[in-house]
């Protein structure tokens, strides 16, 4: 009988998932994990749990696709309730999320609700509380991508919404957040290679990705007296509904991730356990560290 592999199994990490080539292809704004061809793995048949957050209460932005999917569903294989927001056009993936996290027997909240606006984002976290009994993890992962050639091309309104969905809903999430927090709970934030290693196509993103990169190091050390942890990580390539909208031009789908040193893009699941890890007591001595998770490419 063949024997069942799921991510913990030792294999090879090149050919552990497809080198695959996205035809070309895009989303409206904000794309669907269930249009994504091929579609992604976030770890449905793979992640397996250890029992690593045990009773947490988590709190997931874009928690209902790629990468934020990924940890939703790894969270609750580890013992966690989740509470996930995301947009109200992409209930479709967020309702796939709640399914795989409810067959875990574990409680899955929908937050629907756009982060740009700051309001939302205090209820968010007051909802989140409310309706999970507390919070003691919190993942800032909703971002937003949109590629532009030129800096000419970047309108106010694309500047805007990008560093509001990355860099002012972190914000204000976070101080929200924090008066819940109590030792030994952690703040993980979702930053990218682009914060070190910019694209020219992507001017504006990267650089609210280096903004989070350098605030998720500075609430660490003044957090880390009270015993909460905040830590970063920033993936590289991966195959997520963020690349179809806008995230790459199109013509480069094909192409995204073979360049890296592992020769392909990454899958949401091998970007769980670094959340989980960060999330979890293992990590205790672990603080405003930005954990790359990328194929292979340079990081400081
Ligand atoms: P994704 O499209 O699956 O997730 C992004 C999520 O952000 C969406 O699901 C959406 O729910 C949320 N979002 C966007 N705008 C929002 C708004 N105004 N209000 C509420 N929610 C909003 O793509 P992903 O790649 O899994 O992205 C997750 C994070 O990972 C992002 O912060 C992204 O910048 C980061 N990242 C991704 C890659 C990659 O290659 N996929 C690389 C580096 C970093
Ligand atoms: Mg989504």
């Amino acid at each position: 009988m063949a024997q069942k592999t799921d991510h913990l199994t030792f294999d090879d990490p090149t050919t552990r998932h497809p080198r695959v080539s996205p035809p070309e292809q895009d989303q409206p704004m904000p794309g669907l994990d269930a249009e994504l061809d091929p579609p992604a793995d976030r770890g449905e048949t793979s992640y397996r749990g250890t029992g690593r957050l045990q009773g947490r209460r988590a709190l997931i932005t874009g928690g209902d696709s790629g990468i934020g999917g990924a940890v939703a569903i790894a969270y609750a294989r580890e013992g966690a309730d989740v509470a996930i927001n995301y947009l109200p056009d992409e209930q479709e993936d967020a309702d796939r999320i709640r399914e795989l996290v409810e067959a875990e027997g574990r409680t899955c909240v929908q937050l629907p609700g756009d982060v740009t606006n700051k309001e939302t984002c205090e209820r968010l976290v007051e909802q989140a509380v409310e309706r999970l009994g507390g919070l003691d993890a919190l993942v800032v992962n909703a971002g937003k991508q949109v590629t532009s050639p030129s800096i000419e091309e970047i309108s106010d309104e694309q500047f805007d919404l990008t560093v509001k969905t990355n860099v002012y809903a972190m914000f204000w999430i976070c101080r929200a957040a924090v008066k819940h927090l109590g030792a030994g709970s952690t703040i993980v934030l979702s930053s990218s290679v682009q914060a070190y290693s910019p694209s020219e196509h992507l001017l504006d993103y990267a650089m609210t990705k280096s903004a989070m990169n350098t605030f998720g190091k500075g609430l660490a050390k003044q957090l880390a007296p009270r015993g909460v942890r905040v830590n970063v990580v920033a993936p590289g390539p991966v195959w997520t509904p963020l690349q179809v909208v806008q995230g790459q031009p199109k013509e480069a789908i094909p192409e995204f991730g073979l360049g890296q040193p592992l020769g392909r893009a990454g899958q949401p699941v091998e970007l769980a356990p670094a959340y989980v890890f960060l999330a979890s007591p293992e990590s205790s001595y672990v603080v405003g560290e930005t954990l790359n998770v990328n194929g292979g490419a340079d990081s400081p």
